[in-house]
């Protein structure tokens, strides 16, 4: 869930068509036509990330009149499969997966469940990765994964694939450093006790 209170407008004139903005934008909503940048404000969601990379300083942000909130509601969504994915994604469904927007694994679940097929989508429908866009990406791609989904990777800077977890971590790696003060079994025992909390919760309702 997030409030967008803020949106880009870019100086026409001062806008070298470098393309750069549309490279970082997370919701793909910039496209440069004719040299110049152009916003499809009905797919920005306010992150500011083009205002901040515009090596001209074209983008300025604007206070809206009107802001707005974009979020996913769970109530109409199978609960017991929004932990399944979840707990698939070796996530709690209450746990916070964007730290920026505070938007939960069980919200980003949801619209999966409910179709969306891409971060670009999962960020336009519930305002995901419109803060720092680095800490938010492997759960969503973790997400998707669980779902079966293998989205395409925009033409940009937007995300990189997924990262290793501490579950892939080889057993010859970990025997090695285990006896340099590194217990990957003991975080994953730990781990896998949050992540099946939720099982245990939704099983004794
Ligand atoms: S989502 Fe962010 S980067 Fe994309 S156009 Fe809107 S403010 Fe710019
Ligand atoms: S980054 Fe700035 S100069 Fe480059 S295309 Fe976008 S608005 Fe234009």
């Amino acid at each position: 869930m997030k409030v967008i209170s803020l949106k880009p407008v870019v100086d026409q004139a001062k806008c070298i068509g470098c393309g750069i903005c549309a490279k970082v934008c997370p919701a793909v909503a910039i496209t440069v036509t004719a040299k110049k940048a152009v916003i499809a404000e009905e797919h920005c969601r306010g992150c500011g990330g083009c205002n901040q990379r515009c090596p001209v300083e074209a983008i300025a942000m604007v206070r809206m009149e009107k802001p707005y909130q974009v979020a996913v509601a769970i109530d109409d969504v199978d609960y017991q499969a929004i932990t399944r994915l979840c707990v698939a994604a070796k996530l709690h469904p209450e746990q916070i997966i964007c730290y920026c927007t505070t938007t939960r694994a069980e919200e980003v679940a949801a619209a999966i469940l409910k179709g969306a097929r891409s971060p670009e989508e999962l960020s336009r429908q519930t305002g995901i990765r419109m803060g720092c866009k680095v800490e938010c990406i492997q759960p969503v791609l973790r997400l998707l994964q669980a779902a079966g989904i293998t989205p395409e990777r925009p033409p940009g800077y937007q995300w990189y694939g997924l990262t290793p977890t501490v579950w892939d971590i080889p057993e010859a790696v970990k025997a090695k450093y285990n006896s340099r003060g590194f217990y990957f079994d003991e975080d994953i025992k730990l781990l896998e006790q949050v992540v099946h909390a939720s099982v245990k919760k939704e099983e004794g309702k």
